[in-house]
């Protein structure tokens, strides 16, 4: 007689328990900074946010009313555009201006650091790193030469160490 074997189990499963469980406290951290910040995270705009972690890429606005239709009735791009536009402004989530794409912001306390999005041309795989260093040189940049970024997340693309 032979045992189940362990082998049988879907492998990713640990590791989608674990991704779900990312995205459930992001989402509660959103709701909580939302509400710290007095602006209402609807549900529209936490679907939105919810389908940017959910993927693993940046998507587009357009890719993000396609990831969406499904749950619903499908978003019109201004109503996404509107969403994302809330989400940056709360530092919930980043434009990539190189990609004309959209990702979810990976900090979870501190959301006026700065952040780089390391975006690989070989594989497009884009990782966030924050830097208190950015965020000082960021600041001198402001003193130095008074010149206020807009964004606050610098891009830089090139090829990741798999490509
Ligand atoms: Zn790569």
């Amino acid at each position: 007689m032979t045992q189940p074997s362990a082998a049988h189990q879907p492998v990713d499963r640990p590791q989608a328990t674990q991704k779900s469980a990312r995205i459930a406290t992001s989402l509660a951290h959103a709701e909580s900074l939302c509400r710290a910040n007095r602006a209402r995270l609807t549900p529209i705009r936490r679907r939105v946010l919810e389908a940017l972690h959910n993927a693993n890429k940046p998507l587009g606005a357009y890719d993000l009313a396609d990831v969406l239709a499904p749950q619903g009735r499908r978003m019109a791009p201004i109503t996404v555009y509107r969403a994302l536009d809330f989400l940056i402004e709360q530092g919930l989530a980043h434009r990539l201006a190189s990609l004309n794409a959209y990702t979810p912001s990976s900090q979870t306390s501190d959301s006026h650091g700065s952040s780089a999005f390391l975006i690989c041309e070989g594989c497009g795989d884009v990782k966030e790193v924050t830097m208190p260093e950015l965020s000082d040189a960021l600041s001198q940049l402001h003193k130095n030469h008074a010149f206020a970024p807009h964004t606050k997340a610098l891009e830089l693309t090139g090829r990741c160490i798999h490509c």
